[in-house]
């Protein structure tokens, strides 16, 4: 993989530019390379996402991760609740700063330093930015991380005590998102987005590999949390590099949840529009999830079709409960990764008895108190 794409040019970028976006802003995915699955390979590995080593997107002789991994990934796959025996939680806050976004910042944090950054620049209502904030430390780049002002006292902790310098910035998630895009413009500061830099879904996709190896087969139904779509766009990828690889024989159904207070992917995929549209964020306790303006919006769309899949939004109404639930099964997780359970009662239909259902635990609780 020696080149980014342009998503609507087809346009090569060589990856060595560290652009984050092509000419007219076109957003870039990466150019696609060939994977594999040895199974006695990755089984003989250590416990860690980086057992999928032939599907990454690194060459054999470059090891730049080996000095930043910190053993994230292959987090447990558990069953809920004994009532429930299809159903299974995948804890994927068991991870070095209690998130899965570890998972993309592993790789992208690995790939920036294998291509020389110094400066990470990144912008983040929370998770993302501590992900991104402690991988920096340990590969010693230097790093700032722009949150919206009601961005979760502790997670701005969490980001300081990694020595990033943080810019709290006014007004709305996509004000903090501009602010950072053009603090980027300097020449020696790489754009370490979890949203359009395709290294992070590289990351991400390893939640699909160790379901895939936890289960011995794929899930029918995945239920993800979606925002910005870093990990259903990541799942879509794995499970279908799974597929080209014939491991598995179909994809399993993507049923995507967004909060009913900052829903524009419920809207365009129930309006069976391709183009989201942006909304008001009206304000919700989920706000790892509360994206007005998903800028990979048509992708996102795209891959729960192509998955025969869903996107459904949750009453505000039933975040608190849903959490209580959790924590009633021994899981203390933020409100943001309520929303699953919170579907997976509300909409039955899309869970038949006897099919087998997954879902995040994506954050954990402290972060949110
Ligand atoms: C980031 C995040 C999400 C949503 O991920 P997107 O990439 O925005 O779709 C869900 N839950 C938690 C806890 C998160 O940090």
């Amino acid at each position: 993989m020696k080149h980014y794409l342009g998503t609507k040019t087809g346009r090569r970028y060589p990856i060595e530019s560290m652009a984050w976006h092509g000419d007219g802003g076109e957003l870039l995915d990466l150019e696609p390379f060939s994977v594999a699955f040895p199974l006695d390979k990755i089984r003989a590995r250590p416990g860690t996402l980086w057992r999928y080593q032939e599907a990454l997107p690194f060459d054999a002789s470059d090891d730049s991760w080996k000095s930043i991994t910190m053993g994230e990934g292959f987090t447990p796959l558990v069953q809920l609740d004994p009532e429930q025996p299809h159903l299974f939680a995948k804890v994927d806050y068991m991870m070095p700063t209690l998130s899965f976004k570890d998972r993309g910042a592993a790789v992208l944090v690995a790939k920036a330093k294998s291509l020389g950054a110094k400066h990470l620049v990144q912008d983040s209502s929370g998770n993302a930015g501590t992900s991104i904030a402690a991988y920096a430390a340990r590969a010693g780049l230097r790093c700032t991380i722009f949150v919206p002002e009601a961005t979760s006292p502790k997670k701005l902790k969490q980001i300081s005590l990694f020595g990033a310098e943080l810019r709290i910035i006014a007004g709305s998630r996509e004000a903090t998102a501009s602010a950072a895009k053009e603090f980027a413009k300097q020449d020696d500061v790489f754009y370490a987005s979890h949203v359009y830099n395709p290294f992070f879904y590289q990351g991400t996709k390893t939640y699909a590999f160790e379901l895939w190896e936890q289960l011995g087969k794929a899930p029918d139904t995945l239920i993800l949390p979606v925002g910005n779509g870093t990990l259903v766009l990541g799942c879509f990828y794995g499970f279908s590099e799974l597929l080209a690889a014939k491991m598995i024989d179909r994809l399993p159904r993507i049923v995507a949840v967004q909060s009913g207070q900052c829903d524009p992917l419920t809207r365009a995929f129930a309006n069976d529009n391709p183009v989201v549209e942006p909304v008001v964020n009206q304000g919700t306790a989920a706000e790892g999830i509360a994206i007005a303006a998903p800028a990979r919006g048509t992708q996102i769309v795209h891959a729960i079709r192509a998955s025969r899949g869903t996107i459904v939004s949750i009453a505000e109404d039933l975040i608190e409960p849903a959490r209580r639930y959790l924590a009633s099964r021994g899981y203390d997780v933020e409100p943001t990764s309520a929303v699953n359970i919170a579907a997976f009662t509300a909409y039955p239909k899309w869970f038949p008895p006897n099919e087998t259902v997954v879902l995040p635990l994506c954050g954990a609780g402290i972060k949110s108190l």
